[in-house]
């Protein structure tokens, strides 16, 4: 599957970072994971810390499927705003859902605190109303949020909004916790400390089939070689797909550009992560070098052709709109890129087993907070292997 143009920012600033070798013998191990993007990675590092012995196999590089293109903003809200997600999931799940997220922000800060050039920084997060007629569902959605307690809103105002951020728009609102990363960064510095804690990686491996055996299974790697485990999870983000028998995922693509440096270091309010409500929207987010990020424009098809094609008008685009907020910030585009990109029907990541694949766990954090989800997924995978109770589990079930 081709997820992503060439040149993401991430990969163009750190490089490939480091490589491991490819598998030369067939191999036993307690747990095998495909996939070392950040979910792979977060799933890993918790893995390797309760003692297990894991293998990890991918059949690109390390980071090098999604992460290296996502624009790294991490919040709780989900791409279902909360008073949509409780109608289809119902109360507790959808409030629980988002409490996870939150939790999940604080869960990667502290781990992102043992590692350098991982750029976790804390950023309030804010929504604001594309249009007028969108204002009453985002007062709604507010009102719910401080009736849960999930996270510190504030609703702003019109005049709110110009005096914090100096744009013009109907309302928002302002959530204390958000915070902004480099996945690409964090993958690597996961599965590389995780790998002087026990972890096999091998990387340029791909995986041609699976078999379930009665208390293992049995992975074939392209060329002789097999890798037998009594558990495997499986984290190969959009590509996943290729292991379950029922469709679960709708493919879309998606754009982003980034600024030349700016000299000055503040642009708006805290330099929150910005998003919108229309539908295509835009998000922003700086970045520690000072540069501005611009995602979104989306598409709903799955065809990396057309996708990169289109992709110098829709960084004009992402610019005329960002422009249309900030005229003072004369943005000048540094680099541009685009990535597929999937979500689910409610919004919520799959998370658990299928009956056709046993001894098989998934980690499939789709949707707009795909890298939060990672981190619910790992640990809901950890605490099945400990054999600890988690009710959250059931939450992202795929018989939800
Ligand atoms: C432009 C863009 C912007 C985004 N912005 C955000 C954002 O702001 N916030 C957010 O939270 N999320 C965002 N996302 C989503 C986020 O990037 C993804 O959810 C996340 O990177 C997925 O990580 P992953 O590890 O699951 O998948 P991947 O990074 O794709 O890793 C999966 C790995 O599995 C490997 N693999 C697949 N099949 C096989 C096989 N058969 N054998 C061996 N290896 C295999 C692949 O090679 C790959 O390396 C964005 C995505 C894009 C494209």
């Amino acid at each position: 599957m081709d997820l992503r143009s060439h040149y993401p920012y991430w990969l163009l600033k750190h490089g490939i970072v480091k490589t491991y070798p490819s598998v030369t013998e067939s191999l036993h191990a307690d747990i095998a994971i495909i996939g070392s993007g950040i979910t792979g990675a977060l799933v890993a590092y918790q893995l390797c810390k309760e003692g297990f012995y894991v293998v990890m196999v991918d059949k690109r590089h390390v980071g090098q499927g999604s992460t290296a293109a996502s624009t790294c903003l991490l919040q709780y809200e989900i791409d279902t705003p909360l008073h949509k997600l409780i109608s289809k999931v119902g109360e507790r799940n959808a409030v629980r859902s988002y409490e996870l997220c939150l939790e999940a922000i604080e869960q990667i800060g502290k781990i992102a605190h043992n590692f350098k050039h991982v750029e976790f920084i804390h950023r309030p997060s804010f929504q604001f109303a594309s249009f007028k007629h969108h204002v009453a569902d985002l007062q709604k959605e507010y009102i719910l949020r401080k009736q849960y307690g999930i996270s510190s809103v504030e609703w702003l105002t019109g005049a709110d909004v110009k005096d914090k951020f100096g744009f013009e728009a109907p309302a928002g609102i302002l959530s204390a916790d958000g915070a902004q990363l480099d996945a690409y960064r964090m993958a690597h510095s996961l599965i590389y400390s995780a790998s002087r804690n026990g972890l096999r990686v091998y990387d340029s491996t791909p995986v041609t089939a699976i078999r379930h055996h009665k208390r293992s299974i049995e992975l074939k790697l392209e060329g002789k070689y097999t890798i037998t485990a009594r558990k495997l999870i499986i984290c190969c983000g959009y590509e996943s797909q290729a292991f379950i028998p029922k469709k679960i995922e709708t493919l879309n693509s998606t754009y982003a550009t980034i600024s030349e440096p700016y000299e000055q270091t503040n642009f708006w309010y805290k330099n929150s992560l910005i998003w919108e409500t229309a539908n295509p929207y835009i998000y922003l987010r700086t970045t520690s070098d000072n540069r501005i990020l611009i995602g979104g424009m989306d598409d709903t098809f799955y065809n990396p052709d057309k996708r990169d094609r289109k992709l110098k008008q829709k960084a004009v685009q992402l610019r005329q709109s960002f422009q249309k907020l900030f005229p003072h910030l004369d943005f000048k585009s540094d680099f541009e890129w685009a990535g597929t990109f999937c979500g689910t029907k409610d919004g919520l990541p799959y998370i658990g087993s299928i009956p056709q694949r046993p001894h098989t766990y998934f980690a499939l954090g789709f949707g707009g907070n795909g890298i939060t989800f990672g981190q619910i997924a790992a640990c809901c995978i950890r605490d099945i292997l400990v054999n600890k109770k988690n009710p959250d589990t059931a939450i992202f079930s795929f018989t939800r």
